[in-house]
């Protein structure tokens, strides 16, 4: 009998993907040149390898296919290095300067910037807008020494796009940990509808974040997930710069608090509760939060809840700072926006003092898009300020940052196995932590992005 060469659709389908797969191997193959070993030796005058411990003198840190491989005494030769024949080796100087792991700010914004136009480009600016400028954002990030950031709240799809761009090497960027759009009640500081017409938008929901009642919320969660976000934030009060004239109090009951810390951690993601006053702080805390983002109003029984759980407190500070002195410009924001810049701005620097004296943990953040971003660095300043020694406040912005990012084992101190994200500056920011302003060696990922 002679048999039938008609395909089935099942052998037809394998078929073809077997073909594809040996089409694409092949192409791969002939496009892909092979991998060359790449090595760098960074000679270091002095070296803050972990934040928290004495700086060391003479160090060679050694650097292979964008991982620490080890730290050795002294300035290691090239021919020290047991390299594959036609591995591609670089020898980097910084011989007079201090070298540290790569900044981490674990509050931004990195879509947007705020400019007087802030408002009327709701309205008239795409994501697609956001997109391109977003770029140019990471890149003055990335140069001021922050090679991780964590995004929390931006709409659209801008800051997915560019986390991704930035992951293939597409775009010079830090490494982003995005949060989507932030969870938010209808009205709620997060809903980005807030003091427009009605018929400008369509009705925010769960995409966009927007939610009430714990159901409406786990969809929210769920939601973002879905696009891709990397860790949940929620607006646990009113804000500053939205348009309402609502205060700084309580947006979500615990219930819809507790709804949206259960589905984030079911889902493996983080939470992040931007918080003002004090009901709302301690309600978070209470609901299980990772973070309290400015935490401006926080009494005796928050930092009694925030050692008890072991959340941190993300200060962001040069927001506060910001916010008051853009609030003396006449017209720069509504009479609304200027009453709560003036009540929230000056208490933010006392909260995180009493904080930092209560043993409670906190992670470095700037808020940055409210103030420009690449001066993320000024942030260290104001925290100096206001009583942290210079080391804690390079421990935030590293060891503590890292855990909250939950990158503890993979960025945040300069040890072998982690990634080579390392910055240098002239000057010694344990004596002046103004020198933090002036990053003028950049490495991420083994990859250098700025050198002097
Ligand atoms: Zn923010």
């Amino acid at each position: 009998m002679k048999k039938s060469l008609i395909l089935s659709p099942q052998q037809f389908t394998l078929l073809t993907l077997l073909f594809t797969c040996v089409i694409t191997n092949t192409l791969n193959a002939q496009q892909l040149p092979p991998k060359v070993e790449q090595w760098s030796i960074l000679h270091c005058g002095t070296l803050l390898a972990i934040p928290g411990v004495v700086p060391q003198e003479k160090v060679s840190i050694i650097v292979k296919d964008g991982r620490i491989v080890e730290l050795r005494k002294g300035y290691v030769k090239l021919s020290s290095l047991k390299t594959e024949k036609d591995a591609k080796v670089t020898i980097i100087d910084l011989k007079r300067s201090f070298v540290l792991p790569g900044l981490i700010d674990c509050h931004t914004h990195i879509t947007f910037e705020m400019s007087r136009q802030s408002r009327l480009n709701r309205v008239t600016e795409t994501d697609a807008d956001a997109a391109i400028k977003s770029v140019v954002y990471a890149k003055r990030t990335l140069d001021a020494g922050f090679t991780t950031i964590r995004n929390v709240g931006s709409g659209g799809d801008a800051a997915f796009a560019l986390r991704d761009a930035i992951n293939s090497g597409l775009v010079p960027g830090p490494r982003i940990l995005v949060a989507g759009e932030a969870i938010t009640a209808t009205g709620g500081h997060g809903d980005g509808t807030l003091g427009f017409r009605d018929d400008l938008f369509d009705i925010p929901g769960a995409m966009q974040g927007v939610a009430d009642g714990p159901d409406e919320c786990r969809k929210a969660v769920r939601s973002q997930v879905k696009r891709g976000a990397d860790v949940i934030k929620l607006t646990a009060t009113g804000g500053v710069l939205s348009q309402t004239a609502a205060g700084t109090d309580q947006q979500f009951f615990d219930d819809e608090l507790k709804a949206i810390m259960d589905t984030a951690h079911l889902l493996g993601r983080k939470v992040a509760a931007h918080a003002h006053g004090t009901d709302g702080i301690n309600a978070a805390l209470r609901a299980g939060v990772d973070s309290i983002e400015h935490g401006s109003f926080l009494d005796d029984e928050s930092i009694r809840l925030f050692n008890q759980t072991g959340a941190f407190l993300v200060p962001t500070l040069l927001a506060g700072k910001t916010v008051v002195e853009l609030a003396k410009i006449k017209g720069f924001f509504p009479p609304a926006i200027v009453a709560k810049a003036n009540a929230v701005g000056p208490v933010i620097k006392d909260a995180f003092a009493r904080a930092y004296k209560g043993g409670v943990n906190i992670a470095f953040g700037t808020d940055s898009g409210v103030s420009k971003h690449g001066q993320n660095a000024e942030e260290f300043l104001i925290m100096v300020d206001a009583g942290m020694s210079e080391m804690d406040a390079i421990v935030c912005a590293t060891i503590n940052a890292a855990e909250l990012c939950g990158l503890a084992n993979e960025i945040g101190t300069i040890e072998a196995g982690k990634a080579a994200d390392i910055i240098a500056l002239a000057n010694d920011p344990l004596e002046n932590i103004s020198s933090l302003k002036n990053v003028w060696f950049v490495m991420r990922n083994g990859v250098i992005h700025k050198q002097p």
